[in-house]
């Protein structure tokens, strides 16, 4: 029995200095961290999950990474779960920014500090942090692309000295309402096209100008493609052409892409300028092709670096790095942030920013 015994402690210690990497319990001396992601149906959040789960592990901890598949009691259940294996910290991006605040209480109770990842959780005191992008201007540089793709302005938004007078024809999405972030987009996104539909350079045949006309509920890309059906066959069906669209997402985009395609529209002189976001590969071809002309890339790998300093900073009673602790209330509280930047990618500059950084390789955009 004594055998067995030292046999068995011999093999735990084994275990245990195995360090970090693993995935069982024990496999760090950092203990558990649960990880909850909304869906795999977006590549971003993959990449995300992937990012942040590796990095928390070189740091000896053991990650419990899930994915909800855009489902809110299969999240709210991922997390419970989570709080009953012992997590020391939560990551999560939410799928529905309001619908977490009975899980968080239990967090709370069980002294687990929350990290709101990308998506802000709302209605909610115990959120302790919020690791993001500045989202407002992620919203202005989406405009910004669509204005240069129009020849009107820089990709900063300096205006360009004789450009066209117009006007253009623009329809606008938005994102998913229960999203915190699809406002903040929205609102940057407007800062910047307002006063332009207001001076009658940008035209919205369909009179659908406001959030709620234009949101698109679970980021649903099906969703974009038929309303844009819709627009086309309600207000172009005189011969007039889309000359842009205003798309907070890549995988709206290429929903919208199908409408237009479905509808006669070709790549080339009459092709709309339309905008994306999150620089995934398809939409980076599609940039490529012309069908797109522009993506935001947010450096996922940045992101979940910010959010696991946070997270080990918290379990090794240090304070994490904060930016900005105006910007994002969550309707009980100003929960402190990590804002980092976001690049405008178009053709042009694809390689340097996309390929020089190792986020994709040429052969992932052109194979
Ligand atoms: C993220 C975007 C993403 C969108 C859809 C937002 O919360 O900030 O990067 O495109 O969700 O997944």
């Amino acid at each position: 029995l004594l055998a067995t015994l030292a046999a068995g402690s011999m093999l735990a210690l084994a275990a245990c200095s195995g360090g970090s990497g693993g995935s069982g319990d024990g496999g760090g001396d950092g203990g558990l961290i649960g990880v909850a992601m909304p869906t795999k149906s977006s590549e971003r959040w993959i990449q995300d999950g992937d990012a942040v789960k590796s990095q928390l592990e070189d740091q000896g901890f053991t990650v419990d990474l899930q994915y909800a598949e855009d489902d809110i009691p299969t999240q709210v259940s991922q997390i419970e779960n989570m709080i009953t294996k012992g997590a020391e910290a939560l990551i999560i991006a939410s799928i529905d920014g309001t619908t977490l605040s009975q899980v968080l209480q239990d967090a709370a109770d069980a002294d687990i500090p929350v990290i709101a990842y990308d998506r802000l959780i709302r209605d909610s005191e115990n959120v302790d942090y919020y690791a993001s992008f500045d989202n407002f201007v992620v919203g202005q540089q989406q405009a910004w692309s669509v204005l240069n793709g129009l020849g009107l302005t820089e990709l900063d938004g300096t205006p360009i000295d004789g450009a066209p007078a117009g006007p253009f024809n623009i329809e606008l999405f938005a994102g998913s309402p229960d999203d915190n972030n699809a406002t903040f987009f929205w609102n940057g996104a407007m800062d910047v096209l307002q006063p332009l539909m207001d001076d009658g350079t940008l035209v919205v045949k369909s009179g659908q100008t406001e959030f709620e006309q234009a949101a698109t509920l679970r980021w649903d890309g099906e969703v974009a493609q038929s309303r844009m059906e819709d627009i086309l066959t309600a207000n172009y069906s005189d011969g007039s052409k889309v000359n842009a669209v205003l798309s907070p997402y890549d995988g709206l985009s290429r929903g919208i892409i199908s409408a237009l395609t479905d509808a006669g529209y070709t790549v080339g002189a009459e092709w709309p300028i339309i905008s994306g976001q999150d620089a995934e590969l398809d939409s980076v071809k599609a940039i490529n092709s012309g069908e797109q002309y522009a993506t935001i890339f947010k450096d996922t790998r940045n992101l979940a670096k910010v959010a696991v300093d946070m997270a080990s900073a918290i379990l090794n009673g240090e304070k994490p790095e904060v930016n900005n602790t105006t910007d994002y209330d969550n309707g009980v509280k100003v929960v402190p942030s990590y804002l980092l930047e976001s690049q405008i990618v178009v053709k042009d500059n694809i390689q340097e920013v996309l390929v020089d950084s190792g986020y994709w390789t040429d052969a992932e955009i052109n194979g």
